[in-house]
């Protein structure tokens, strides 16, 4: 018998889980591998919150999960788990024509508002460039009617870094079942494991962080979680030759960015389509959307060779908050899920709080805003 059943493969389960065996747990993580796994298309954007232009309690924990991500990449590294892809790079706020602009300006008065506020990031970090410095830092850009600089920002391979906590959370003891939780057992109000695959899995604490397959484990029992799928599509393009490498994160207004990675890889996401159901498939109007709107914004895109198309479906809640600790009615069981467009960047510090919640350690973060209660109301 495990202390721990995770359910859930993701950057959400796999962080869960390493944290718990780094503290000496015993944990079985439990993975369907179902299609549409978020973390295996995401883009890999980590904006440390500094351009976001709301200061909801996500704010918070973003500043928080940036912060953390160094630490979580060397303990990996002192584990010997592989690349993860992690690197700091510059990230650009860019309004392409006046429509953008319009919100541009709007969004650049609040972002430097909350800075001036905070004193975070420092001026160095964050500040107005102009076209020329804009396209210095990305060559594929076009029109430019306003740029905001973060220096406060890097990216991430998801798939590396679900690779990376696996393999290092395998080397402390952690056990991965592959296979499907149909249940949770619960007797008198307290988890006492899973159902995988007809079999009784037995462990005293249950986290949940299946990703926008999560409900299906709580509805049941009467705990709707409010978390539907959202999918996205995604592509990967490739600019041979070119030093990539260097070149800054690229968000556009529309909901849309580029991520440019070593070796010519450029990826243009993504759709953000809400109501679209456990359809994992790649759409024409999709692959449209997305290739029009990096073209909108980075015509010098267009010479560049389509390599690869993605498909994930974003766990996203209600309120678009994500849902973080214990489940009401049962006690030892915990949910993780409900990150949305933001998972890679909050998932690795919201796996480390549910750890720590799982252990009865405080978590260093108010997560009253995302109790999985607050849907019962
Ligand atoms: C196109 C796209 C771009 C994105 N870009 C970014 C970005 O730039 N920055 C950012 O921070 N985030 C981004 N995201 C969001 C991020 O990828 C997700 O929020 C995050 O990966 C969610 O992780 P998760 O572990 O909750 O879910 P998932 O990664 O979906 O994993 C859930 C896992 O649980 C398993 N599972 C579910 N139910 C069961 C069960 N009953 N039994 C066993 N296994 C089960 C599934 O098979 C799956 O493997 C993006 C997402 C998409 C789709």
């Amino acid at each position: 018998m495990s202390d721990v059943i995770v359910v859930g493969g993701g950057v959400l389960g796999l962080s869960t889980a390493y944290h718990l065996v780094c503290e000496g747990a015993q944990v079985t993580l439990v993975d369907r591998g179902d299609p549409g796994q978020a973390t295996a298309a995401g883009a890999g954007i980590l904006s440390g919150g500094a351009l976001s232009r709301n200061d909801d309690p996500v704010h918070e924990l973003a500043v928080k999960a940036f912060d953390y991500y160094p630490t979580l990449i060397a303990r990996l590294e002192a584990d010997d788990a592989g690349d993860t892809g992690y690197a700091r790079c510059p990230l650009i706020l860019v309004a392409s024509d006046e429509r953008d602009r319009r919100e541009f300006e709007a969004a650049r008065a609040a972002i430097l508002a909350r800075q001036a506020a905070t004193g975070r990031p420092s001026p160095e970090d964050l500040r107005e460039i102009t076209p020329d410095e804009a396209r210095r830092l990305f060559p594929p850009l076009g029109d430019v009617h306003g740029a905001l600089l973060s220096r406060a920002a890097a990216r991430v391979d998801g798939r590396l870094l679900a690779r990376a906590l696996r393999r290092a959370g395998e080397r402390r003891g952690l056990r991965i079942r592959q296979g499907s939780a149909a249940r949770l057992l619960a007797e008198r109000g307290r988890a006492g494991g899973v159902v995988v695959d007809h079999e009784d899995v037995r462990a005293s604490s249950v986290v949940i962080a299946g990703g926008a397959w999560s409900p299906a484990l709580t509805d049941v029992l009467g705990i709707p979680l409010q978390v539907a799928p959202q999918r996205g599509q995604i592509i990967h393009l490739r600019l041979a030759g070119r030093p990539t490498h260097e070149w800054a994160i690229i968000s556009g207004f529309r909901e849309h960015y580029i991520v440019a990675w070593p070796d010519g890889r450029i990826v243009a996401g993504a759709t953000r389509e809400t109501g679209s159901g456990f359809e994992p498939v790649l759409t024409a109007g999709g692959v449209r959307e997305v290739l029009a709107q990096a073209m909108r914004v980075a015509p010098g895109l267009a010479p560049a060779e389509v390599v690869e198309m993605r498909v994930g479906l974003r766990p996203l809640s209600a309120d678009g908050l994500p849902v973080l600790g214990p489940l009401p009615s049962i006690e030892g069981a915990y949910v993780a899920t409900g990150h949305g467009p933001s998972g890679l960047q909050l998932g690795p510090f919201s796996g480390k709080i549910v750890a720590d919640a799982v252990l009865g350690r405080a978590a260093g973060v108010d997560l009253a805003p995302f109790s999985p209660a607050r849907f019962r109301a």
